[in-house]
């Protein structure tokens, strides 16, 4: 290429200059060619048949002419339309070397007859100029291009093989950068290919092997529950043999110096390193350099990756480089592996807490969620001993529960002095964590609580609303640590422990209150009972002595006397009265009989024959539909429609046609039945009371003892059922109440 452009420069400046001169000459040569013809044609024209003879006469013309020009005329020749030559001019002595001459006419004209030729001019004009200065030119270009080809070729050629150098060199920086970063990419992906903690240890260790070309890798992590490092992972083979309990202690060791600087440790010769702290292990392996870089989380280093070398090593920026990014990717890694492991530990925790819970919510006798409590809180959080504080009526603490791990032995009884710490919690209503219970601020001095034989205790208040209930502590007999996690399970539980401790002892009050009732009514009832049946004699001894003495003694009396007695005697009737609703009262739930299957229509028919005579009398018309099958003891449920129905009549007012209508209808595993009159109605702020004992209204004036209703409720209510009013006043009444179903009609069996 470099030679072309040198020819093409050499020859292109003459050639070109050549061709351009040669062209300019011809045109000149023409034109002087044509000048002269004209000169000549003017003598044709004068003599067409002589001038041929006088043409020599001009030789002076053309010399003049041939003299006078800017270009060096050789040759002016004149010759006929054969050929033959009528006149030459031919200036300068000196003829031109042989070699260049050239006879050849530089331009030619015809001399013109009526436009025939009759002869042509033909000028020569000397090339020499013309050749000298090509030939210089070409000289000089080709000294020229020469140069030029030399230059183009010789200085793209270095440049060109140092940039071949340089790009030689590049290739193979790159191949060995991109050799390296797919290692790296395949280190991460084998890396992100696994969620599970140790595998992911396992995987680092074998790669950083790899990638580093040593003999040993080993990862130390931080133990959340102690300070400590704990030797994690290693790869590659150890005479020892792989030491996985190996425990630094906060800052021991060359790893403890990687943790709390918390950058790289390069050694090229382990040995002189002053921390070295198992010198022996090193000599035994025979392990020479040591390169440690620290594993961060979120800039906090959180374990180390050592790689150990058996081969005397100088660590090169790039191995440092690839450690250090290896620790990058380890710790991205660890940490997703962890936050799974963390979230799948959190779900099996909840779901633990969700159970435990569960058990412990499951009883109401305190004796056992005592037991629960404490059971479950050493299985939620690992504890050899869990005991649980409750404070007492007097608001003074006890130990109420508490629970060993089985094997553990608890010397000494349990502490009788509640534990200032415990007090403290309840006190504070917060948790508090004591690491080690010997140097327990608020403890120093008591020695009583050690008498557990546990270092470390994490305790929280039993709290519910604003009342604090107790405390739960959990111990451990070695030093050991709750990650925040551990405590916010512990406050969970321990809210969910007061709440069913609460309940619990509610419970038990609430059994002991109704037990307390039920004797209560009993004793009553057995007193109602007695007193009714004890005045039950006198009074019929009463009500003989009050006949007779009417019967006999009516002359002596007289009208006054006869009307007082009549009034003794009806008084003493109300009474007796009375006292049989009274015994009635009493005696419900007292029955003794077997529940049964019920007909009420059966029930109402028996309870309108014996209301026959007041029905007939008010001219009340009884209606009733489709009366359902109940299950009860016939009395009882007799006795709540006699009520209702006798009620209906009593209290029917003098409305002009009185109508009863006594109706059921299905309410699930009840059977909802209705009473309703067209009688005087009750105002709604009476349709609560009308139910207690001894409650009558005054609207309308009958007999009766304000019992009917309670006895009504009573029975209702025992076995389950309510009994209600819907009712205005001079818009009668509907008396509503719900009684079970025989067993199964609920789902369509009768
Ligand atoms: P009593 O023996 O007075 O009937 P009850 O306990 O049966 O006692 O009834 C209490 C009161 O409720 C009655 O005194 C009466 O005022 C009112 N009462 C009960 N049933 C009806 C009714 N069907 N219509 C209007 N008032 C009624």
């Amino acid at each position: 290429m470099t030679l072309g452009i040198g020819v093409l420069i050499s020859l292109g400046l003459p050639i070109t200059y050549y061709t351009l001169e040669r062209l300019a000459l011809r045109q000149m040569a023409a034109i002087y060619a044509r000048t002269v013809a004209e000169k000549f044609e003017d003598v044709v024209r004068a003599s067409p048949d002589l001038w041929r003879y006088t043409a020599p006469k001009y030789h002076a013309v053309i010399q003049d002419f041939a003299d006078d020009k800017d270009y060096p005329i050789s040759a002016i020749r004149v010759v006929d339309a054969t050929g033959q030559p009528l006149l030459a001019h031919e200036p300068g002595t000196a003829r031109p070397p042989r070699w260049w001459r050239r006879l050849s006419p530089t331009g030619s004209a015809p001399i013109l007859f009526n436009n025939r030729t009759v002869a042509t001019v033909h000028v020569t004009i000397t090339h020499g100029t013309l050749l000298v200065v090509t030939v210089g030119l070409l000289v000089l270009s080709t000294a020229a291009g020469a140069a030029l080809a030399v230059l183009v070729y010789f200085v793209p050629v270095r440049v060109v093989r140092g940039m071949e150098r340089e790009v030689e060199r590049s290739n193979t920086e790159i191949t060995r950068r991109s050799a390296q970063q797919q290692s790296l990419i395949e280190a991460s992906r084998l890396l992100a290919s696994t969620l599970d903690f140790d595998e992911v240890l396992g995987r680092l260790t074998e790669i950083a092997r790899t990638l580093l070309g040593v003999d040993i890798v080993r990862i130390w992590l931080a133990d959340p529950h102690s300070a400590d490092l704990v030797l994690r992972a290693q790869a590659g083979a150890t005479h020892l043999g792989v030491e996985h309990r190996q425990r630094f202690a906060h800052g021991e060791g060359l790893a403890g110096i990687i943790m709390s600087s918390g950058s790289a440790l390069v050694l090229a010769d382990v040995m002189v390193h002053p921390a070295v702290k198992n010198r022996d292990w090193f000599k035994a392996e025979g392990i020479q350099s040591f390169l440690g870089v620290p594993l961060r989380m979120n800039r906090i280093p959180v374990g180390v990756l050592a790689s150990m070398s058996r081969l005397p090593r100088a660590w090169s920026e790039e191995e440092i480089r690839t450690a250090k990014w290896l620790a990058v990717a380890a710790a991205i890694a660890i940490r997703n592996a962890q936050l799974y492991d963390d979230a799948s530990s959190r779900l099996e925790r909840m779901r633990r807490l969700t159970r435990l819970s569960q058990t412990v919510t499951s009883s109401l006798d305190i004796q056992d969620v005592l037991a629960a409590v404490t059971e479950a809180a050493a299985d939620l959080l690992g504890g050899d001993l869990v005991r649980l504080w409750t404070i007492d009526d007097s608001g003074a603490p006890r130990l109420a529960a508490s629970h060993a791990r089985p094997g553990l032995a608890v010397p000494g009884p349990p502490p009788l002095v509640t534990p200032p710490t415990i007090a403290w919690v309840m006190e504070h209503r917060t948790n508090r964590y004591s690491p080690n219970l010997a140097e327990e601020p608020l403890e120093i001095g008591i020695d009583r609580t050690r008498s557990s034989g546990c270092t470390s205790q994490i305790a929280a208040p039993l709290v519910l609303g604003d009342r604090a209930l107790g405390a739960l502590a959990v111990l451990s007999a070695a030093p050991r640590r709750w990650t925040q996690e551990e405590e916010e399970l512990l406050e969970l539980f321990a809210a969910t422990a007061a709440a069913s401790l609460d309940n619990a002892r509610l419970f038990a009050a609430t059994r002991a209150q109704a037990t307390a009732l039920r004797e209560k009514n009993a004793e009553l009832d057995a007193f109602v009972y007695s007193v009714s049946h004890d005045l039950k004699a006198p009074l019929v001894t009463i009500q003989g002595m009050a006949g007779l003495l009417l019967e006999d003694c009516a002359a002596t009396l007289g009208a006054v006397g006869t009307h007082y007695v009549a009034r003794i005697r009806s008084n003493i009737e109300q009474m007796e009265r009375l006292i049989a609703d009274l015994l009635a009262l009493s005696r419900v739930g007292r029955e003794g009989r077997s529940p049964e299957r019920v007909s009420l229509a059966e029930c109402v028919d028996v309870v309108l024959a014996e209301l026959a005579e007041p029905i007939r009398t008010r001219g009340v018309k009884v209606t009733c539909g489709d009366l359902a099958t109940v299950w009860a003891v016939r009395t009882q449920i007799e006795q709540v429609v006699a009520n209702l129905v006798s009620n209906a009549v009593k209290y029917m007012g003098d409305t002009a046609s009185p109508t009863i209508e006594i109706a059921t209808t299905d309410a699930g595993e009840f059977v909802e039945c209705s009473v309703r009159d067209n009688g005087v109605g009750i105002a709604p702020a009476h349709h609560e009371k009308i139910f207690e004992i001894f409650q009558r209204l005054k609207e309308v004036e009958a007999e009766g003892t304000g019992v009917g209703l309670a006895i009504v409720k009573k029975i209702v209510d025992g076995v389950g059922g309510r009994v209600w009013v819907e009712s205005e006043p001079g818009r009668g009444s509907t008396f509503r109440f719900t009684w079970p179903k025989p067993s199964g009609s609920a789902h369509g069996i009768v």
